[in-house]
């Protein structure tokens, strides 16, 4: 069984043909036209492409930014470069030959579907998943389904209020988990610092090589036992260990499973965050959740949307 996976993001478009295991056989990137007269035929070139490559698909995942109704696959909300997609339905724009399902979620919900078919959710029916990229996604299973919520917005768990006065969140809150941890918001923390004159190897890196100046440099730095890069790191894991027992008590889950490019700090970030997570969680849950990272390795969002349409009734 092959299905169609697309992932429609704020600067790319990707659509892959995935098999059975998770593998992608035949993929397309397009960068995202900037109005739907482009869209729709680039989107259409980039799907024929892949069907004279492969083969027709039993189904249609589309993974795609803001806020996505899964029964009818309209776009609800999404500002932004992709703001044409508003008020229509992502089925009505595939533009296969023949009737396919097609099935659509906002990005982070099928990040965690593609877990679910694929990855560490598999067996599982109580999860929960942070995505810790730029900003950080989530999503939940509850009972083995998929929490969307009365009006779809449930499982925005990076704007989750860890800090009631911090600082103002694209969401229009403020001191959203998001604003204090994640890449943007660990960057800018080291920025801050480097502009203070602090005395660092992120100074002299940040300056000299500003293309450096990423998440991962900064969690290298306190590796390598930088004192500013080891107070930033640590102080945005004990944020996000505080956020995560708080996720733990509210859902209850088997596991929570950590994915985006933040993670790949790996135990780096998983042996602080558990402790923290332990500390604060273990007088109400008496058990150790396990914290796990993401196992579909995949970071296009081709698989995750294919898992959507792989097992449809998540
Ligand atoms: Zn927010």
């Amino acid at each position: 069984m092959v299905v169609l996976g697309i992932d429609i993001g704020a600067a790319q478009i990707k659509a892959g043909m995935v098999d059975d295991k998770g593998a992608i056989l035949a993929s397309r990137t397009i960068a995202t036209p900037p109005d739907l007269d482009t869209f729709v035929p680039s989107l259409h070139a980039a799907i024929g492409w892949l069907l004279e490559a492969t083969a027709l698909p039993a189904g249609v995942g589309v993974g795609c930014k803001g806020i996505i109704d899964p029964d009818s696959t309209q776009v609800e909300r999404l500002p932004g470069t992709l703001h044409y997609l508003q008020g229509l339905r992502l089925s009505d724009l595939v533009g296969l030959p023949v009737d396919l399902p097609v099935f659509a979620d906002n990005d982070a919900r099928v990040a965690l579907a593609g877990e679910m078919v694929w990855g560490a959710a598999r067996g599982h029916e109580d999860v929960v998943m942070l995505t810790l990229g730029m900003g950080v996604g989530g999503a939940a299973v509850v009972n083995g389904q998929l929490l969307r919520g009365h009006g779809g917005v449930a499982g925005n768990l990076g704007h989750l209020t860890v800090e009631p006065d911090g600082p103002p969140c694209a969401c229009g809150n403020r001191g959203c988990l998001e604003t204090v941890f994640s890449a943007r918001a660990i960057e800018g923390e080291a920025w801050s610092a480097v502009h203070r004159g602090c005395d660092s190897t992120l100074t002299r890196l940040f300056r000299d090589q500003p293309q450096l100046a990423t998440c991962r440099t900064i969690f290298q730095a306190a590796r390598e036992g930088d004192e500013l890069a080891g107070a930033i790191v640590s102080k945005a894991i004990r944020k996000l260990g505080a956020a995560v027992a708080g996720l733990l008590h509210v859902f209850d889950p088997e596991l929570l499973i950590l994915g985006g490019q933040v993670a790949d700090a790996g135990a780096d970030l998983l042996v602080p965050l558990r402790e923290e997570v332990w500390t604060r969680s273990r007088g109400l849950l008496g058990r150790d959740v396990a914290l796990v990272e993401q196992q579909v390795a995949d970071r296009s969002g081709i698989v995750g949307a294919a898992g959507l349409a792989m097992a449809p009734r998540v």
